[in-house]
């Protein structure tokens, strides 16, 4: 039961001698595993300025504690240090699995932990999520697509993933975690969400995780070249970080998958004019080879997402930059004055 009604509410009547409707939502236990990393956290910070309890998994490998540490000290706020490839006993309502690294650079720095995370962690958190009955919402991606033949990208295109390849750890590993997702809902009546999520940005990505967006802004603010892999004409869609529905599509009626990206979509090279527009119009591009199985392209179809959920991406690449920008720059420099998320 999602709501109840206030008791005061049920003692004070109205003029007209009816029961005033004033309902409070109830206060839900949530997990968040990898709520220490860069969605994760954002995420905590709206569960629990809605009311929620929330107990963080979070095993720090890219994660840091100082995306939680404003929430230290509310009894409402629990921080766990556990590996999600280990069994863990809780009780919550709902789950929410981000555990998996999510940066290249990352997720193949050790393929074997990163397929384990995927596989037996996600195994694990769905025998939680059986054993208490409690909604389970995995966040897999859009790598998942591989390297696309279908351009843009519906939930119904079963993608073009090299299954050998060294992206494989992370997209054959989020497939699997969507399949064991499917079966513990068939199988065992789990109530589930899949949310493909496409490339997200924000304040307090890694700043030298290697993905993208970071780099940039990290390079024009160090004043050193952008990095642009291949001939920079591949594309991808950014989404800032605020966008991203999870929790809608949690509270919703429906299972998905759901790709949750905007639809917006840049080659690398026109990535690069933004950033330099942003930060430091003088900035140099320097050119360098590209990882193997780079996906050509990439851009959500958002039709299922805005019909099924009335969820919709609002902020332009234009708009989250700078959004961003303040939170590097104080990182980077230690500078008070720049502001930041
Ligand atoms: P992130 O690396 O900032 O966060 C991942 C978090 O998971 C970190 O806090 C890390 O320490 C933790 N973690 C990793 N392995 C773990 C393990 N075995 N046990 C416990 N904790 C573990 O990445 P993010 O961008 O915040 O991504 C969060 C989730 O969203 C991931 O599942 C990722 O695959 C998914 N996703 C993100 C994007 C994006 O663009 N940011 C795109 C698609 C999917
Ligand atoms: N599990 C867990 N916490 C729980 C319940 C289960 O970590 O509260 C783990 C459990 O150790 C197992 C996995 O989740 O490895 C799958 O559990 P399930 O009960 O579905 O399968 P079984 O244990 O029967 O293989
Ligand atoms: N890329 C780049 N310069 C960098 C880092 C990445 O040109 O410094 C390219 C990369 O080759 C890929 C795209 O940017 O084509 C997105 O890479 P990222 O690692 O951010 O995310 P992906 O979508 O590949 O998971």
């Amino acid at each position: 039961v999602l709501y109840e009604v206030y008791p005061e509410a049920l003692r004070r009547r109205s003029v007209s001698g009816k029961v005033p409707l004033v309902v409070k939502r109830k206060s839900l236990r949530i997990v968040v595993t990898g709520g220490a990393g860069f969605v994760g956290s954002h995420l905590v910070d709206r569960l629990i300025g809605r009311g929620d309890s929330v107990v963080v998994v979070d095993n720090f490998f890219t994660g840091r504690k100082e995306n939680l540490m404003h929430h230290f000290g509310d009894p409402r706020f629990e921080l766990i240090r556990h590996d999600v490839v280990e069994p863990l006993l809780l009780e919550v309502d709902q789950i929410y699995h981000l555990a998996c690294p999510a940066s290249p650079v990352h997720y193949k720095f050790n393929p074997v932990k990163t397929i384990k995370t995927n596989v037996v962690g996600t195994l694990n958190m769905l025998g939680l999520a059986k054993r208490v009955g409690a909604r389970f919402l995995l966040t897999s991606t859009s790598e998942v697509y591989g390297d696309p033949l279908q351009h843009p990208q519906v939930e119904t295109y079963w993608g073009n993933v090299n299954p050998i390849g060294v992206r494989s750890c992370y997209d054959e590993g989020k497939r699997t975690a969507e399949t064991l997702t499917m079966d513990y809902h068939r199988g065992h009546g789990i109530e589930v969400r899949i949310a493909r999520i496409f490339n997200t940005y924000g304040p307090r990505m890694c700043i030298d995780d290697g993905r993208v967006v970071s780099n940039f802004v990290a390079q024009a603010l160090r004043k050193e070249p952008l990095t642009v892999y291949g001939d920079g004409k591949q594309t991808r869609s950014f989404q800032y970080v605020s966008d991203l529905g999870l929790m809608r599509l949690m509270e919703g009626d429906h299972v998905g998958p759901f790709n949750l990206g905007n639809p917006g979509e840049f080659t690398m090279l026109e990535l690069a004019e933004v950033v330099q527009e942003t930060i430091d119009p003088n900035a140099k591009i320097e050119f360098r080879p590209n990882t193997e199985d780079d996906p050509h392209k990439r851009k959500p179809d958002i039709s299922k997402a805005k019909q099924l959920l009335g969820w919709e991406p609002t902020v332009s690449l234009r708009k989250g930059l700078p959004l961003m920008v303040s939170d590097f720059r104080q990182r980077i420099f230690g500078d008070h004055k720049a502001g930041g998320a």
